[in-house]
């Protein structure tokens, strides 16, 4: 039988970074199979709908690469894909589990299932609904019916049994049926739960495999149930541990900001986004670290997904992602950069606009090995597109270099500005200005840091750049000038 996936999400927000490694893993795993992989959006909490989620997740999706085969963009022939569209389908299947005697009417108020949840919650106990409208004969239900009393649908769970079902990652689960409760199946609004809706859709969309974050297991036992009651083959499980950020915290919506959108925003890259995500938790059992989609969805195991939470690092990331930026061409990554900054940051692409291409090419050729995020792009290379900041006299007088005053920084400014102005100087090749500057200096008998130290900070205004005689030949002879000479002027 092909293999069928879904990702379920509920609307009620971003897509969090632990929920698009439980994508990933799934589209993995299917593409592997070649089987299919849906996409359903699981909309019946009315209350928890987020305006733009949807939108937002399938722009997400999109930017990294993992489109679904199905889903509410591209349909197929198990839509509708949205669960709020599907409420007569529902309808249909409750009046089979009711026939069939697996659920039953429950009258109580919210009041009372309050004060019932108090009272457990004091008592220490489990809270669970007591089974109380479960044993109403036929004429009080009639009766309460009849009355127009408002009422939910409850799952009628065996007792005294357990209940078991097999797990990829975890082998064999048992939950002893006391500990599961008569889950609500229909709400008063007539709206279905999670619960019915998710194991109807599963059913009917041929899932033949259920991946999803373990925080589901607890739901697992009345979802089995479920299948069972109306007579449907179960999808095989796997549930996925949690990530967990370096200082062992859940990756919870609250901790930080842990968006899909927000880390495209700060420029991971897709790739390693998804090649760092996918070793989380999981072992390829080879000592290569990068890998691109396709050798994940070669290698990809789900038996070996490990059962405990994968802490992310942000280091480690940030090191994947800088060992892509690195395998790039100079010009494939000024592509991807301007790519970036037209989608999230105009201005600072309207500012570099107007440069040469080469002049971006030397400058990211020098700074790709330091480049780690799109966030550090601006910090990293401000300097170069906008005019020189002021001077910074703590920064450019420098003990250790000994420079021990203006008058030294203005002595090694004058003597740095006629080897630019020098004849012999070519700016084209990078070669020759180092030779003409460590010959020279050595001639003058002055020290390299003497002279490059000043002339780095004249040209950069940076605590941190890269080498003067790298940024001459990134600026070039004139534009090194006026910096030079602009930074005497202050002096
Ligand atoms: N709608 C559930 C969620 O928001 C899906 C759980 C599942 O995959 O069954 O995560």
């Amino acid at each position: 039988m092909s293999i069928v996936t879904r990702f379920a999400p509920s609307p009620t927000g971003y897509v969090h970074i632990g929920s698009l490694r439980t994508v990933l893993y799934n589209y993995l795993y299917t593409k592997q199979k070649g089987g299919k992989f849906m996409l359903r959006i699981e909309d019946t909490d009315r209350a928890r709908f987020v305006e733009g989620s949807v939108e937002n997740l399938l722009n997400s999706l999109a930017s990294v690469g993992l489109i679904p085969d199905e889903g509410p963009n591209n349909p197929g022939d198990s839509g509708p894909y949205y669960q709020s569209e599907r409420l007569d389908i529902y309808k249909v299947y409750l009046e089979q589990l009711l026939e069939r005697d697996k659920c039953y009417h429950c009258f109580c108020s919210s009041e009372r299932l309050t004060e019932l949840r108090t009272e457990q919650q004091e008592l220490g106990l489990p809270t669970k609904y007591d089974k109380k409208c479960r044993f109403l004969t036929p004429e009080e239900k009639k009766e309460r019916l009849d009355a127009g009393e408002s009422y939910t649908i409850r799952l009628k769970v065996p007792e005294n049994t357990e209940i078991s079902f097999t797990d990829t990652i975890r082998w064999k689960i048992t939950i002893p049926s006391k500990d599961v409760d008569d889950q609500v199946l229909i709400k008063a609004d007539g709206f279905p739960t999670y619960h019915f809706a998710v194991v109807v859709d599963d059913h009917l969309m041929g899932i033949t495999d259920i991946i999803r974050g373990d925080e589901w297991i607890p739901s697992t036992p009345k979802h089995v149930l479920l299948f069972e009651a109306f007579g449907w083959e179960i999808p095989r499980f796997s549930h996925v541990p949690p990530l967990i950020w370096m200082n062992k915290k859940k990756l919870s919506k609250r901790t930080g900001d842990v968006s899909v959108e927000a880390f495209l925003e700060k420029w991971y890259l897709p790739e390693a986004l998804l090649n760092y995500i996918s070793l989380l938790g999981w072992n390829p059992k080879t000592t290569q670290e990068i890998l691109s989609l396709s050798e994940l969805i070669e290698m990809f195991k789900l038996e070996d997904v490990h059962r405990a939470g994968a802490v992310f690092d942000i280091e480690r990331l940030d090191w994947f992602n800088s060992q892509y930026i690195m395998s790039y061409e100079t010009e494939t990554l000024l592509n991807k950069i301007k790519t970036y900054l037209k989608r999230y940051d105009q201005e600072y692409l309207d500012k570099i606009q107007d440069f040469p291409e080469e002049f971006h090419y030397k400058i990211l050729r020098e700074l790709k090995t330091r480049l780690k995020k799109m966030a550090d792009f601006k910090e990293l290379t401000a300097y170069f597109y906008e005019d020189l900041a002021e001077l910074d006299i703590e920064l450019i007088v420098n003990k250790k270099m000994k420079i021990e005053s203006l008058a030294d920084v203005k002595d090694s400014l004058w003597f740095a500005l006629k080897l630019l102005e020098s004849d012999k100087l070519d700016t084209e090749n990078q070669e020759s200005i180092k030779e003409l500057f460590l010959e020279e200096i050595k001639k003058a008998d002055r020290k390299n840091g003497q002279v490059l130290w000043p002339l780095r900070v004249a040209l950069s205004m940076q605590q941190f750049s890269p080498w003067a005689l790298e940024l001459i030949y990134v600026f070039g002879r004139e534009k090194s000038i006026e910096r030079v000479q602009k930074t005497l002027k202050q002096i």
